[in-house]
């Protein structure tokens, strides 16, 4: 793999540092009520290859396991919002916050998610697909 398929990014105060493999220059926007609580606002997210996904710094880095099946990474020195991974298998893959990346501005938004679960106090104005939480779950049984 040459150097350009990876991208590089970190947190607030650099305690955490990682570079990982980006399949697809895209990102979801998740309104789900735990996401919202934990980013403060919708997460916008971009999923990587976990088995490509390579740490580079960890010395803040925390995992908090929110539900049953999946947990939460961020610096516990700045509290930036970095990873969401399933708990059993870490290893398969990675969402990452598009904004821990050094250069976002070359993801485009490709979807919202759990769109059954926004509140009406915000609003999107693109036109991409919007899931609901059925949806979500339903899709990700084909895949798996
Ligand atoms: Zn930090
Ligand atoms: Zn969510």
């Amino acid at each position: 793999m040459s150097k350009t398929d990876r991208e590089n990014g970190g947190c607030l105060c650099g305690a955490v540092r990682f570079d990982v493999n980006v399949p697809e220059k895209q990102f979801a926007i998740c309104h789900c009520g735990m996401c919202r609580r934990w980013s403060a606002g919708p997460f916008m997210s971009v999923h990587c290859s976990g088995k490509e996904a390579h740490i580079s710094r960890d010395t803040g880095l925390c995992w908090y396991r929110g539900s049953e099946w999946a947990e939460r990474g961020f610096c516990s020195k700045c509290g930036t919002t970095l990873f969401w991974r399933l708990a059993e298998t870490p290893e398969e893959m990675l969402i990452v916050s598009v904004e821990a990346f050094d250069n976002a501005d070359q993801f485009r938004l490709a979807e919202h998610i759990y769109v059954d679960a926004q509140p009406e106090r915000y609003a999107f104005a693109d036109n991409c697909p919007r899931l609901t939480e059925a949806e979500v779950l339903a899709q990700f049984q084909q895949e798996s």
